[in-house]
């Protein structure tokens, strides 16, 4: 494919970086210089690395390496300020990057309630409005809806980011099932969608606080090398600290394992969407592999940081799995474990069977859970009217070359476009 780069420096550690330089026969440092410019400072192009010298920047251009950013190929505004980007990787696929300018709602999973555990365990303003359990109170998310500035940016930012191209898991209530699996995402890939969206929207961490959700397209778990990967360049060179970081499994019980012998790793959630194993069966076809019993051993058996908790999602879908009984078994399933429930109300779609329940079953079916003693939020839904909110990310099955407007092209990114 013409304007490919063979070789993208994005995605490489900082190991791999010193190796290259070396190997080129320049001193080890360079590699350090190379990893800042590129994750920290985010520079895109790599003759404007100055801090390399020029015969050196030409020696790597000539061997056919790149930063190789992705590029935004569209961008979509929500009215509540989500923006979904469609993000364009070298072989033409296409995935999906959300920004939320205020979260995802306040509630577990987008960091913001890190230091502070106090907020979250009365609830926010959020998720009262969504309730209807509480008064609205002044809050920037109160102000947002009611048309005024929005808040200060960075302040509970989240980028929901993806890391497969389309998803294997199948669930029957998540639009993304419907493409099936194209491949991995590589590391680089992953970093780049935030380092694309982080650019696009001015905001610079560690000054800046972005939290980041795994929780876009694909199934993290099922590519979990170069998800990790991600996670140590997120935290090493883009300086987002791993706590301000959530990530989505479907339930690859292995990988669960797996994940709680990691030193650095983001915090945990798990897709529920079911209270018994034959309506988890028929609505995620994975618990066939990996039934409630054997998942929920090894959510017990999760070494949790001090202060952590557990959060298990689960998408209410009318008729199926909002009744009070269900409720009930739900908080048998957790009972005495530090975990949080975040209830999201189904996003709905043409192409699907299932419905959205009422906003009062909702909050009878939350009811349940707290007064159980379970903490448990109803999730706003953020960015429904462009398609951006949870299981409604499906436009990664479009070649970028298939997508009728390309119309904002980010010149930022010519390096990977350019003939
Ligand atoms: N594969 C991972 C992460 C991606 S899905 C996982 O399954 O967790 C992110 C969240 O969106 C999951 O909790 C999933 O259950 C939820 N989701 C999927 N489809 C949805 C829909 N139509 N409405 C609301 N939430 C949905």
């Amino acid at each position: 494919m013409p304007g490919q780069l063979s070789n993208s420096l994005l995605g490489l550690s900082l190991q791999e970086l010193t190796t290259l330089a070396i190997e080129s026969g320049q001193p080890a440092y360079r590699g350090q210089q190379l990893f800042n410019a590129i994750y920290r400072q985010k520079i895109e192009r790599l003759d404007q690395v100055s801090t390399l010298p020029l015969e050196y920047r030409a020696h790597l251009a000539e061997q056919g390496w790149g930063v190789g950013f992705p590029q935004i190929a569209r961008k979509f505004f929500s009215s509540d300020g989500t923006v979904r980007y469609l993000v364009g990787l070298a072989d033409g696929e296409t995935v999906e990057t959300v920004w939320m300018p205020e979260g995802d709602g306040g509630e577990i999973g987008d960091g913001s309630e890190a230091g502070n555990e106090a907020e979250i365990e009365a609830g926010t303003d959020a998720e009262r409005v969504v309730t209807g359990l509480g008064p609205v109170q002044r809050g920037p998310s109160a102000s947002l809806r009611a048309g005024s500035a929005p808040p200060p940016p960075g302040r509970r930012s989240t980028i929901c980011v993806s890391s497969q191209v389309g998803c294997a898991v199948n669930c029957k209530f998540c639009f993304t099932a419907l493409l099936g699996v194209k491949r991995n995402l590589e590391a680089g890939e992953i970093v780049g969608q935030i380092a694309a969206v982080l650019l696009e929207q001015g905001v610079e961490p560690p000054l800046q606080r972005v939290n980041i959700v795994f929780m876009g397209m694909g199934e993290p778990f099922l590519n979990y090398d170069n998800f990790m990967k991600s996670v140590r360049l997120l935290v090493e060179g883009v300086r987002i600290p791993e706590s301000r970081m959530t990530v989505s499994t479907a339930g690859i019980v292995p990988r669960i394992r797996d994940f709680g012998q990691e030193a650095v790793r983001p915090k945990l959630a798990i897709s529920l969407n079911a209270s018994n194993d034959v309506l988890r069966s028929e609505v995620m076809p994975l618990n066939r592999k990996w039934n409630l019993a054997e998942l929920m051993r090894a959510a017990r058996e999760f070494p949790l940081r001090p202060r952590e908790r557990m959060t298990f999602e689960y998408v209410l879908i009318e008729g199926v799995n909002d009744a009070p009984e269900q409720a009930r078994e739900l908080v048998e399933l957790v009972r005495g474990m530090r975990a949080r429930i975040n209830l999201i109300a189904l996003n709905p779609g043409t192409e699907l069977p299932y419905r959205t329940p009422e906003q009062e079953r909702v909050s009878a079916f939350r009811q349940i859970l707290v007064a159980a003693g379970i903490p448990a939020f109803v999730r706003r839904p953020r960015g429904r009217d462009i398609f951006a909110a949870c299981g409604q990310l499906k436009r990664g099955g479009f070649k970028v070359s298939e997508v009728s407007e390309v119309s904002l092209l980010n010149p930022r990114n010519l390096e990977t476009l350019k003939p």
